[in-house]
């Protein structure tokens, strides 16, 4: 399996201008992070987890060819605002592109892409088969995803695990029966946006108190604001198994 982070970070105090802290002034490419979202290739099949504003960007850079499927953690706008350009793998695979989500989701989707699900659709409108999903796992062109289902204040969000890789983006708590489907995960990503305590995100102390405890070999940290540092700065900070990921970066499991 096959790992493309395509982006590490959040809107969360995202600078609509310009700003002038060391993250946003960095050279470091490391430093620049589009919102959270990760391509996953095994079995032959490719996969997007979440499809957020810089969703055209991503596929682009990454050199994205087909999509069998794009599955959803929930229906914040940095995870579903750029599943409009979905159109143009539509037009190369000549097929609906099904969607995976929670019905609050995929209710959502419908709401803001209702031009997509009219009767009379305007052409070249993106096509999609929605897959409502519950928490419990779920096939996708033979392979498993299994939800992990975490809290996000009081949203209640999927992380998802397959194989030995589990994702989890928005988060500030998840219970000790979810916390074990993640135990024997060869790699762990988990978000953490900020040093400060945070209404709906892990802080990194947090993350790091989580990632030790389920005892992971390998975590990777994503959905960073610009407050919480320099990349190179927090890199040694962090344990020898833990790192943050940034976009671009491929992990083979
Ligand atoms: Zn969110
Ligand atoms: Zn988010």
């Amino acid at each position: 399996m096959r790992i493309t982070f395509l982006g590490t970070g959040t809107s969360q105090g995202i600078p609509v201008i310009a700003c002038e802290c060391a993250v946003c002034r960095s050279d470091d490419p490391r430093d620049k992070r589009l919102r959270t979202s990760v391509w996953i290739e095994t079995k032959g099949k490719s996969f997007v987890i979440d499809t957020g504003p810089d969703f055209r960007q991503q596929m682009l850079r990454a050199n994205v060819k087909d999509l069998d499927a794009a599955i959803f953690t929930h229906q914040h706008k940095d995870h579903t605002a750029g599943l409009d350009d979905i159109r143009a793998f539509n037009h190369r695979q000549q097929r609906d592109i099904p969607l995976y989500g929670r019905k609050s989701v995929l209710d959502q989707i419908q709401n803001e892409f209702a031009y997509a699900f009219s009767e009379n659709r305007y052409p070249g409108v993106p096509h999609f088969e929605l897959h409502n999903i519950e928490n419990k796992p779920f096939d996708v062109r033979g392979v498993q995803f299994m939800p992990i289902e975490v809290m996000h204040h009081k949203l209640a969000v999927y992380g998802y695990r397959v194989g030995d890789f589990s994702y989890i983006t928005d988060a500030n708590y998840i219970s000790e029966k979810e916390q074990q489907k993640i135990s024997g995960s060869k790699v762990l990503v988990l978000d953490t946006l900020q040093k400060e305590p945070h209404l709906s995100h892990f802080t990194l102390a947090q993350a790091l108190e989580l990632i030790a405890k389920l005892a992971v070999p390998q975590a990777y940290l994503v959905h960073m604001s610009h407050k919480l540092g320099k990349h190179a700065d927090i890199e040694k900070e962090l344990p020898p198994n833990v790192h943050l990921a940034y976009d671009g970066l491929v992990l083979e499991i």
